[in-house]
C-alpha cells in the first residue's frame, strides 16, 4: 500500500490411533477458531481449515447499491471439525450447503457460524456453497478511511488493506490463507466490473454483463479487489501475458494518471531484472476518481490507485513502482501476520528508489542518506503496533534496513538474497525470522545483528 501523500505451544499428544477414529486424536470433533490470532486484526480469519479456492459469483445493481451473492469455497478441514466460521460483514445470508447438503449457519458479528451435518475430519477435503446478499457496508477504518465494499457515483470500489473482503463475499480473511479465485461479476450493460488476474470474457444478457475473471497464483484475500464503473479499459498483452488497465472515464485520457498506468509493463520488468520473473499470469492497474480512496493498493496482478497519485502535471510512476514491487514483496509472498508488514513495505518503498534511480532521478545512494538523516529510530520497524503499521518505520526504516543489507552483503550477494528468496517463497507466506534465516544462509555469515540494529535498536545504527 502506500498513503497518499497529500493528505500454541505445541501440544505433545500420544495418539492412540484406533481403527475408523475420524475425529482428533482422541476421536472427538470441535470447533474451529473464532479467528487466526493476529493481533493486528482481532476477529480476523478463522481456524480449523485452509481455502483452496473461491468461486465468487457476485451481482451489483447501483442503482439500490444491492449485492447478490454465491460463493463457493474448496477447503481442507486441519483438525476435525464439529463447525467453522467465516468472516462476513454484513449482508444476509440464505442458505449453506457443505459438500452439497444443508448447513446450520448463524451470525455472531461478523462471523458466519456454519455447523455441517456431519463432523468433517482432519485432511478431508469440503467445499462450502454460501448464498447471501444484501446492501455491503465499509469497514471503518481510523487510519486510512473506510475499507471493503464501497458504493461510489457509478458503481462501487471493494479495496482495503488489512480486511476488505469479508464486505463482498465469505472469506477466511487473513494472508495467511492464501488461495486461487474465480470471480464473477455481473453488472447492468455499459459498466465495467474490473478483478483480480486473468480476463475470462464478457457476456451479455437481458440488460446485464457478466465479466469474468481467473487468478491462479494463491492470493491474500485482502489483495482481491472489485471495481466496477464507467472506466476506460485497455486490453492488450505485455510479455506474452494479459495487460488490462482502466482509468475512470472522468480523470483525463491523456492526463498523468493514464500515462503513469501506461508504463505498468516498463516499470514491471525493470523490477523483475532486479527481483526475477514476474510471479503472476496477468498484469495491469487501475486507476479510480473517488477521492475517498485516499491509497493505493497492490491489488493482486492489477493495483488500484487513489486518484490523489495523479495531481500534478507529471505522471507519477514512483506509485507505480511501489504498486509493482508488492507483487513479488506483498503478493507472490505474503506476510504470514501483520507485524511483518516491513517485508511488503519496507522493500516496496525500496523499489520505488531503485525505479527513481534507474529513470534518472536521485540515486538509491543518496535517498539512503537522506531518509538516514531524518529517521526516527525509537520506532521499531518489526511489530510496530496496530497503529503504526502504515507509518515510517515501516515503510522508510524498512528501506533503510534493505539497503543497509546491501551494503553489508554487497551488490552481488544482495541480490542473490532477493531473487532466491522470492523463487523459495513464491505462491507462499514468511515471517521477518525466515528473511533474516534466509538472507544469512545465502550470504554465509551472521546478518542477525544487522537487522536487529536496523529494525528495531532505539539509536541510530553505525553505517555498515
Ligand atoms: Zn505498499
Amino acid at each position: 500500500m502506500t498513503r497518499g501523500r497529500r493528505w500454541g505451544a505445541a501440544v505433545l499428544a500420544v495418539a492412540v490411533l484406533t481403527g475408523g477414529c475420524t475425529g482428533d486424536d482422541d476421536g472427538r470433533f470441535r470447533p474451529g477458531a473464532a479467528d487466526v490470532g493476529d493481533p493486528y486484526v482481532p476477529g480476523s480469519g478463522n481456524g480449523g481449515y485452509d481455502v483452496g479456492h473461491y468461486a465468487l459469483k457476485v451481482r451489483y445493481d447501483p442503482a439500490d447499491d444491492r449485492l447478490t451473492g454465491e460463493a463457493v469455497l474448496t477447503a481442507t478441514a486441519t483438525r476435525a471439525l464439529s463447525r467453522f466460521q467465516l468472516d462476513l460483514a454484513g449482508l444476509t445470508v440464505d442458505r449453506v450447503r457443505v459438500d452439497g447438503a444443508p448447513a446450520k449457519h448463524r451470525r455472531d458479528g461478523a462471523e458466519l457460524v456454519v455447523t455441517p451435518a456431519h463432523g468433517l475430519p482432519a485432511g478431508q477435503r469440503f467445499s462450502v456453497e454460501v448464498t447471501y446478499g444484501g446492501v455491503p457496508e465499509p469497514l471503518p477504518s481510523a487510519e486510512l478511511g473506510d475499507g471493503g465494499f464501497q458504493a461510489t457515483g457509478d458503481g462501487a470500489i471493494a479495496l482495503g488493506q488489512p480486511e476488505s473482503a469479508s464486505t463482498w463475499y465469505p472469506v477466511n480473511d487473513h494472508p495467511s490463507d492464501k488461495a486461487t479465485y474465480e470471480i464473477e461479476v455481473t453488472v447492468p450493460d455499459g459498466l465495467a466490473a474490473l478483478s483480480n488476474g486473468v480476463p475470462r470474457g464478457t457476456a451479455s444478457r437481458d440488460g446485464w454483463t457478466t465479466w469474468r475473471w481467473s487468478e491462479a497464483s494463491p492470493m491474500a484475500s485482502y489483495l482481491s479487489t472489485l471495481v466496477i464503473g464507467n472506466y476506460r479499459v485497455a486490453t492488450g498483452t505485455h510479455a506474452g501475458k494479459p495487460m488490462i488497465t482502466a482509468v475512470a472515464a472522468t480523470l483525463p485520457a491523456d492526463g498523468p494518471a493514464a500515462a503513469s498506468v501506461a508504463r505498468t509493463g516498463e516499470i514491471a520488468d525493470f523490477l523483475a531484472g532486479r527481483f526475477g520473473p514476474y510471479p503472476f499470469d496477468a498484469y495491469g492497474g487501475i486507476v479510480v476518481a473517488d477521492d475517498r480512496i485516499r491509497y493505493a493498493l497492490e491489488t493482486q496482478s492489477r493495483p488500484v490507485y487513489g486518484p490523489g497519485f495523479f495531481r500534478g502535471t507529471r505522471p507519477n510512476t514512483e506509485v507505480v513502482a511501489h504498486e509493482l514491487a508488492h507483487q513479488w514483496f506483498g503478493d507472490s509472498v505474503s506476510v504470514a501476520r501483520w507485524s511483518d508488514l516491513w517485508l511488503n513495505e519496507g522493500f516496496a518503498t525500496y523499489a520505488e528508489w531503485l525505479w527513481v534511480e534507474h529513470d534518472g532521478g536521485r540515486a538509491v545512494e543518496r535517498a539512503f542518506t537522506d531518509r538516514y538523516a531524518v529517521t526516527d529510530w525509537s520506532k521499531p520497524t518489526v511489530d510496530p503496533g496496530r497503529a503504526a503499521m502504515f507509518g515510517d518505520a515501516v515503510y522508510q526504516r524498512g528501506a533503510l534496513a534493505v539497503h543497509a543489507l546491501r551494503r553489508a552483503v554487497g551488490d552481488a550477494t544482495f541480490f542473490r538474497i532477493l531473487r532466491g528468496w522470492l523463487a523459495e517463497r513464491r505462491n507462499g507466506t514468511a515471517t521477518t525470522a525466515d528473511f533474516i534465516g534466509y538472507a544469512e544462509r545465502t550470504a554465509g555469515k551472521p546478518l542477525r545483528p544487522l537487522f536487529d540494529a536496523w529494525l528495531i535498536g532505539a539509536s541510530p545504527p553505525a553505517l555498515p
